[in-house]
């Protein structure tokens, strides 16, 4: 019987180098989170690879000792890079200073209390266990982004190995004689290994689903931007606006969008070649957001248009925002391209619940083609033939 668990904590160390090995050769390019979780599987397979070998050594001598030390610094460094991979993935900062601390006292009160083995297995399970208390906290917190079922997934697995593991800590620690053992057939270990083992198993369908959102997510950010600028593209800006219109009906705050068109471009095109005229609309765009305020909309609205959306904004603030870029456009932009480049701009605000996102536009739209009548390098309101900026 002994020989059965042995076998599956063997096949156990097996899967985890097979994963450590597999996951970065199969996942390609990675973020952080991923980078994370991979080397946090290493450590976990370098763990149980230790334990596995410290079983080799003259029990309680030294190279046992410093085995089985090794072993509990991988295992526990592996559940704190889990738990920080998750909370990138939940879209969350990575919060590793308890977790850390925690691996740190754990792996050194094992190595001090090594000879005492009902101490060092009671700490060391008792720790672990509190450390996959950690982890799963992080995955049942609320998410900061979407995040898929896979969550849940290994919460259910991480439930089942901290019980285990704290059921192993109680034993080794308060009744030696019925657990002397990692490889003794007492019920603790064969629920251990199935459990660990089926955790495995989880963690890697968990990693790589969670791997899949993150490249989902990245796709669906590179689908909604400007190819040549990195500004929204019109799908993206317009239903975004949306989404802006609609609280700024709910909340009742003023809403200016801002509709811009470069100046004379085509001959800029024409003289300076396509070219200038592309790192032109580059440098509009980088002017744009230099002068926007956290969670104002821009977005290239078609050609050479751009489209500013300022939630809280009334018309004094949308001329302070077409002040500042004026600014900008004068002094960075000129500098950066060689040559003066100017726009013409018409504000529209919302004006009542009833009002339209379509409406505001054809407002902006038309105040705009004013401005270009009146001769250019001008900002004109919908509220009145104001001459704003020139
Ligand atoms: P106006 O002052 O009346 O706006 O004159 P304009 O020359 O800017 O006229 P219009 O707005 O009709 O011209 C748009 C020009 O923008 C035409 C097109 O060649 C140029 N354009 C549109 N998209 C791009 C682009 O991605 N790159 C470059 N280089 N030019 C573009
Ligand atoms: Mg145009
Ligand atoms: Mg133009």
């Amino acid at each position: 019987m002994q020989n059965h668990i042995a076998a599956l904590l063997a096949a156990l160390t097996i899967n985890l180098f097979t994963m450590a090995i597999a996951l970065p050769l199969v996942m390609g390019r990675v973020n952080e989170a991923a980078r994370r979780a991979q080397w946090g599987v290493v450590l976990h397979a370098a763990g149980w690879g230790l334990l596995l070998l410290s079983g080799q050594m003259d029990s309680g001598g030294w190279a046992d000792r410093l085995l089985s030390s090794a072993s509990m610094a991988c295992i526990s460094g592996s559940l704190v890079l889990l738990g920080t991979a998750f909370d990138l993935w939940c879209g969350r900062a990575a919060s590793d200073r308890w977790p850390l601390f925690i691996a740190v006292v754990m792996t050194l009160g094992y190595a001090l209390g090594f000879s005492n083995y009902q101490f060092r297995v009671a700490w060391a399970n008792g720790l672990l266990a509190l450390q996959m208390v950690m982890v799963a906290a992080v995955l049942i917190r609320q998410p900061a982004q979407p995040v898929g079922r896979w969550r849940w997934v290994l919460v259910v697995s991480l439930t089942g190995q901290m019980v285990v593991t704290a059921w192993r800590g109680t034993l080794g620690g308060f009744y030696p004689e019925s657990f002397p053992s990692f490889f003794f057939p007492h019920p603790v270990n064969y629920a251990f290994v199935v459990i660990a083992n089926a955790t495995t198993v989880l963690s890697l369908v968990g990693i790589l689903l969670a791997h899949r959102d993150e490249a989902a997510r990245a796709l669906e950010r590179l689908a909604s931007l400007d190819g040549l600028t990195g500004v929204f593209n019109r799908r993206a800006w317009l239903a975004h606006a949306q989404t802006e219109m609609a609280v700024s009906v709910r909340y009742d705050h003023p809403l200016a969008v801002l509709m811009i068109d470069l100046d004379h471009f085509k001959q800029i095109n024409d003289t300076r070649g396509h070219e200038a005229g592309d790192r032109a609309l580059q440098s509009v765009a980088r002017a744009l957001q230099r002068s926007v305020r956290t969670g104002d909309l821009v977005g290239r609205y078609g050609g050479e248009e751009f489209c500013v959306l300022m939630n809280h904004a009334d018309s004094a603030a949308a001329v302070a925002f077409d002040h500042r870029l004026r600014q900008h456009m004068a002094h960075t932009a000129t500098r950066e391209l060689g040559f003066e480049l100017t726009y013409s701009a018409g504000i529209a605000m919302r004006l009542s619940p009833a009002d339209t996102l379509e409406a505001i536009l054809r407002r902006a739209d038309a105040t705009l083609y004013r401005a270009k009548a009146q001769g250019r390098d001008r900002t004109l309101t919908d509220v009145g033939p104001h001459l704003l900026a020139a």
